[in-house]
């Protein structure tokens, strides 16, 4: 990834910390973005604090790490983002708006400032957008449906950039993690249900961690991809596939 200038959302933590790194480790250069500086001990380059759901914050931010980088950042990940566990029945309006503004209209708006610039500047580019596997599989046991709608978005979202940007060389593509060792998964349910569904619900029977779905982010965001555009990628440890 020598050469190659990216931009990291929700890149203080989890799976876009992890990025961060492997991209670091690979040779790009890299600015993350995040609602909160990250850890002081996290700070592997520069940062910038912005809320992915301000239009104003997105574009400035977009425009900072331009600046941070020596020009427009030829990749995007767009990892920021939220999960919470509200019963259909009891989802609140406020509740789904909110889900919706962080994963889907953040992901949204940092494509949209991202490709602008890169169009502008006639470069072109690749966006991982982090979908989640609750978009193709519904699971009662873990009551979502804001969150999977969400990222159902994401996943349609994804295909039109890549079906819209490509005449620019701007690839989309989107990666479907299943359940990951991040801060997040402390959020979902408790452990012993947790362990059962890792023995009966995924293949490989284990959690998988940010690092590896790190791996699959910047394997899309390289050259090594150039023929793969509005691909969904399940990394998973197969859970989808049963
Ligand atoms: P983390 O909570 O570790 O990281 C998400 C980061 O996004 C946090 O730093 C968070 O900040 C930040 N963020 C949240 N809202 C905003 C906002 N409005 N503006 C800017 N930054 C924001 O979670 P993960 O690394 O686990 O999740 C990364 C992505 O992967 C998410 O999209 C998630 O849905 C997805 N995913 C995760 C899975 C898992 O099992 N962990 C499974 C499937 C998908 P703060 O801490 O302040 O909220």
């Amino acid at each position: 990834m020598a050469g190659r200038r990216a931009l990291v959302t929700g890149g203080a933590s989890g799976i876009g910390l992890a990025a961060v790194r492997r991209l670091l480790a690979d040779g790009a250069d890299v600015v993350s973005v995040d609602r909160c500086p990250p850890e002081s001990g996290e700070r592997a380059c520069p940062y910038l604090t912005a809320d992915v759901t301000v239009a104003a914050d997105v574009t400035d931010a977009v425009h900072a790490a331009a600046a941070l980088l020596g020009g427009p950042a030829d990749l995007l990940v767009n990892a920021a983002g939220i999960y919470r566990i509200r019963p259909l029945l009891d989802l609140t309006p406020g509740e789904w708006d909110e889900m919706l503004a962080v994963n889907l209209r953040g992901t949204f708006l940092a494509g949209q400032a991202f490709a602008g610039g890169l169009v502008a500047a006639g470069q072109p580019g690749a966006i991982v957008n982090i979908g989640s596997t609750a978009a193709l599989v519904a699971d009662a046991s873990e009551p979502t449906a804001h969150y999977n709608a969400s990222k159902a978005g994401v996943v349609a979202l994804t295909r039109q950039m890549a079906a819209e940007w490509a005449p620019y060389g701007i690839r989309a593509n989107v990666v479907c993690p299943g359940v990951i060792d991040t801060p997040m998964l402390r959020l979902m349910d408790d452990p012993a249900a947790g362990q059962a569904y890792l023995e009966t619900g995924v293949p490989l029977r284990r959690l998988g961690s940010a690092a590896e779905v790190a791996a699959v982010i910047v394997f899309l965001g390289s050259a090594d991809a150039s023929y793969l555009t509005a691909a969904v990628i399940p990394v998973d440890g197969g859970s989808t596939a049963i």
